[in-house]
């Protein structure tokens, strides 16, 4: 395939302009059909499967899009890489102590994939990370390992402490993380009650600061954890309470998604001076447990930004150890158990969100005449004018002098002087000499400031089937970039730049930060559409803290769930089918009554009925397609 300018364009082109052989972090691939494939390593062999075989699969199965689709295999092998690449830093470093992860549940709370990080982690002794007594309900269901650790993080009440001690009581390694000052005596209090010793953490305020999106979870103003005074006071009275000895573990977590490394050691460095000193203080501690923050590249870019990362998983671990250890050695302390509570970087990889194409809204000229019709308004003659004379000399000129004539038929239009056609006329020719413009743009080499935001300007509006709110929600509130692309067609040049909007009628419904080699960019890449044949898009890397933060804005439900597993001959399997919410359970979730509505619409068609304004039979078809509509998916459904 060629793409415009005649060059020959092929799925390298393709991967490079995505980028994703840089998000994919082996993950991802494509295929010589221009698909994108997800890549399941097996026994040294590794198999490519073709997102666009799982969508026809799913298809007949009668799974519309939106689709939800979550790689069991990619889940299995993050626990696998986490757990793998501490072992490895322990052995280089010759470090006494284990490595014992944490899932947070709070990063992804789908039953489905709590069970296979406990099932599949259990050889690794991997726990459960709780922030809520439901959070701890799911744990305890969940864990049966008593190598395993369940961590508390949260308000604990005396509801939350009880269950954690009956979890103490048959084996489980449950520990609270004290946060504030005041659960300490529900602790204490509860765990006599019940005759139960509890274990319990610390939650620090770390001074280090990180940088990225969660700055403000970290240094003196973050919301959670005991200050310098608050821990001296509870030590006390532990000490006080002779339960000093209960004190096992020495918690803190500096935000989420930490772009720099260095950020990480500050704040293992800082953490391990308070640990040798509540040691020295008498507390036995034998944990230290680093929170979360392991981040996700979703640019590829490998930089200190926000969305990006500029470590890998193995320098990650080796920096933890490797500072732990140097701080340790100057003192007997022996090595804690190391926890960490990775959520994202453990689950981000697992999901894809697929969706269609349902229309697109093109920002280019329809085609301009041949000449322009006789008599005509003096200022589309002068835009006509502009844009004969067009060129690479002229452009910033050019495109003031045609939006300055745009202006003018626009206001002549508002005062009756210029009619409908002469308009739409001139809206085409303006739309022209900005189209001819970017075109020119590369030739330059200065690109004068008003010119850089063309594409922006000019980008075509592709509509997808799906909710925004509910499928991407940090899109919106934290305006996280996901890798966005096609799922095929990747060895065809993409003619456009688009912006992706959603279903939702709501202006913040859209998709428009991308990542690119150059950073970010406002525009995406994508092909036109092609007539009878649909167009898949897939977002990244949406596995992490997508899916219960979405909302049901204007009434889009939760889509389908799909999990497959790739076995061991490269052939797939739908192990998990959830259907997405219908219309009835939506409407049920705000309140109504899906049969109280059914028997409301039909008293009104039987009432037309007897008024003669509609036949039994049409009565008969309403109720029918109203019926169906109710037990439908929420979403965009092609007959
Ligand atoms: C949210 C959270 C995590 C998860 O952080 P990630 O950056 O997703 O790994 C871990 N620990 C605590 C206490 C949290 O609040």
């Amino acid at each position: 395939m060629n793409d415009h300018q005649g060059h020959s364009w092929s799925i390298v082109d393709s991967a490079s302009l995505y980028g994703v052989n840089d998000w994919g972090a082996g993950y991802f691939g494509l295929s010589e059909k221009g698909e994108i494939t997800v890549i399941a390593p097996h026994n040294g062999r590794s198999h490519q499967i073709s997102l666009l075989d799982i969508v026809a699969g799913l298809e007949q199965r009668g799974h519309a899009m939106p689709v939800l689709l979550r790689i069991e295999n990619l889940l299995d092998q993050r626990i696998t890489y986490l757990n793998e690449s501490f072992a490895e830093a322990i052995r280089q470093m010759n470090y006494q102590g284990e490595y014992r992860g944490v899932f947070p549940i709070k990063v992804n709370q789908q039953c489905h994939v709590v069970e296979e990080i406990a099932k599949f982690g259990s050889q690794y002794h991997h726990g459960l990370e709780a922030g809520s007594k439901a959070e701890l309900i799911i744990a305890m269901s969940h864990l049966q390992d008593r190598e395993a650790c369940i961590i508390c993080n949260g308000y604990k009440d005396a509801e939350f402490i009880q269950l954690g001690l009956h979890a103490r009581k048959l084996g489980l390694k449950c520990f609270f993380v004290i946060e504030t000052p005041s659960e300490l005596g529900i602790i204490l209090e509860q765990s006599k009650r019940l005759g139960i010793e509890p274990l319990i953490g610390v939650r620090l305020k770390l001074a280090a600061k990180v940088e990225g999106h969660w700055f403000e979870d970290s240094g003196d103003r973050s919301l959670f954890g005991l200050t310098v005074t608050q821990l001296v006071d509870v030590l006390d009275r532990l000490r006080e309470a002779e339960m000093l000895h209960c004190l096992q573990l020495m918690h803190y977590h500096i935000g989420s998604q930490i772009p720099n490394i260095r950020n990480i050691r500050d704040g293992v460095q800082e953490a391990c001076r308070y640990y040798v000193d509540l040691v020295k203080e008498g507390a036995p501690l034998g944990h230290l447990d680093l929170g979360g923050g392991l981040a996700v590249d979703y640019t590829g870019a490998r930089t200190n930004e926000t969305h990006s990362k500029n470590y890998s998983l193995e320098e990650y671990c080796v920096d933890i150890v490797e500072t732990i250890t140097e701080a340790l050695n100057n003192s007997d302390i022996p090595h804690p158990t190391l926890i960490t509570e990775s959520g994202r970087a453990t689950v981000a990889y697992s999901s894809v969100l697929l969706f269609n194409i349902l229309d697109v809204s093109y920002f280019k000229s329809n085609g301009i005449p041949d000449q322009l019709p006789e008599d005509c308004t003096e200022s589309l003659d002068n835009l006509w004018a502009t844009l004969q004379s067009l060129n690479d000399t002229n452009l910033q000129e050019c495109c003031n002098d045609a939006a300055h004539y745009r202006e003018d038929m626009r206001r002549m239009f508002r005062q009756g002087q210029v009619q409908l056609r002469e308009l739409a006329l001139a809206e085409n020719l303006y739309l022209e000499v900005l189209q001819r413009t970017r075109l020119l743009l590369p030739s330059l080499r200065r690109i004068p400031p008003e010119l850089a935001n063309l594409d922006e300007a000019l980008a075509d509006i592709y509509y997808g089937n799906f909710s925004l709110f509910q499928s991407l929600p940090d899109s919106w509130a934290i305006d996280q970039i996901f890798p966005v692309m096609p799922i095929h067609r990747l060895t065809e040049a993409p003619t456009n730049k688009a912006i992706i909007a959603d279903l939702t009628c709501d202006s913040d419904g859209k998709l428009d930060l991308f990542a690119n080699a150059d950073g970010e960019t406002r525009t995406l890449p994508l092909h036109d559409l092609k007539e009878g044949e649909e167009y898949y898009l897939g977002v990244f890397l949406v596995g992490a803290y997508q899916e219960t933060l979405g909302d049901l804005h204007n009434l889009f439900g939760d889509t389908h769930v799909v999990s497959v597993r790739i076995d061991g001959e490269g052939q797939f399997e739908f192990v998990e089918e959830i259907q997405g919410d219908t219309i009835g359970d939506v409407l049920s979730y705000v309140e109504y009554n899906p049969k109280e509505l059914y028997e409301k619409f039909r008293i009104c068609a039987e009432t037309a009925v007897r008024s003669g304004s509609i036949s039994v039979a049409e009565r008969q078809r309403m109720l029918k397609t109203f019926s169906n509509s109710l037990n439908g998916y929420t979403y965009f459904e092609r007959d």
